[in-house]
């Protein structure tokens, strides 16, 4: 938060169907999205190449993609296609001149001001906003994670696979707890509290025998674009496969290696998991090694990726 106070950026916001400086974009105290959380969002990242000095927005397409289908589950209608959405992002990159790396939130939402939850008969409409971002977990040692008391909602109940706004009352309860106990970040059990589910905001791998596994997506997970790089690049670039497998939360103290992945998170290791230490305590080999190819490809630095990075 201290960086955004900081910082001049953002100065600009996508509100109302145009670029607007920030502070003149806000919403009636009424509005049924901030009553009641019915609104999806997305998390996109923005990386700059100080080599290149350019800004690469990492899958971007590929974020609006899941940013359709958690409207098609909430009932939100965009009157814009991935493409002008990906357009409109860009132009926003632009105008901020961002020379440092940034988060982009997409945000679409019932804007009526009708009293009562509901997702249909009611005005909808999109922002998006950006603001610098570097870390957001420590990436410079391993992490101490605690299993929250706290589980992951299941499917029938508010769907994880979307990025619903209301669900991360979820989440925030899930990294309070975290914080409060003196641990960086939390993992939650699946909804039927038997499994490991996944990180407030981010996806988990465990390292095993030289065995990478990571929970199955009806494990209530949010099937994360991060999670997925992560499967191609450890196929393409470590000849590994990735086991998709319910974890028993144990089997987190016995691990070889943990790491967290997503947007935000990047790839984080992890190095106590309920004050039992992951292997040595340090970032694990394996680890350290998706992490450095993920940095490089997020700044495009390996072409084989470069569909996935997209100059601003
Ligand atoms: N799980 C949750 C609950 C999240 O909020 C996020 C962040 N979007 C992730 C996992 C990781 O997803 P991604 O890699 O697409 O950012």
């Amino acid at each position: 938060m201290e960086q955004v106070m900081e910082s001049k950026h953002p100065e600009f916001a996508f509100f109302g169907g145009k670029i607007i400086p920030i502070s003149d974009a806000g919403v009636d105290i009424r509005t049924n999205a901030l009553q009641y959380g019915t609104a999806v969002f997305e998390g996109i990242r923005s990386y700059w190449a100080e080599a290149e000095k350019k800004n690469y927005v990492f899958r971007m397409e590929d974020h609006y993609k899941r940013f359709f289908d958690s409207c098609k589950i909430m009932m939100i209608n965009i009157k814009y296609s991935i493409n002008e959405l990906c357009n409109i992002t860009k132009d926003l990159l632009k105008k901020e001149g961002y020379e440092e790396d940034s988060y982009i939130r997409p945000y679409a939402y019932n804007s009526g001001l009708d009293l009562g939850p509901k997702l249909i008969k009611n005005d909808q409409d999109i922002f998006i906003y950006t603001i610098p971002l570097g870390e957001y977990l420590n990436l410079s040692k391993p992490i101490k994670v605690c299993i929250s008391s706290w589980m992951r909602i299941p499917d029938n109940c508010i769907p994880p696979r979307a990025k619903v706004a209301g669900s991360y009352v979820n989440a925030a309860l899930q990294k309070t707890e975290a914080l409060l106990g003196g641990y960086e970040e939390a993992i939650t059990l699946s909804s039927d509290g038997q499994h490991v589910s996944e990180g407030s905001a981010m996806n988990i791998f465990m390292v095993k025998n030289g065995k990478l596994i990571t929970p199955p997506t009806y494990n209530d997970i949010l099937e994360g674009v991060t999670r997925n790089t992560i499967f191609e690049l450890v196929k393409n670039e470590l000849d590994l496969s990735i086991i998709e497998r319910q974890i028993d939360r144990t089997e987190l103290y016995t691990a070889d290696e943990l790491f967290f992945c997503g947007t935000g998170a990047q790839v984080s290791s992890i190095g106590n998991v309920d004050g039992r230490t992951v292997g040595d305590g340090k970032m694990g080999e394996l680890t350290k090694k998706i992490q450095n190819i993920y940095f490089k490809i997020v700044k495009n630095e390996i072409k084989k990726y470069s569909h996935w990075c997209t100059e601003v």
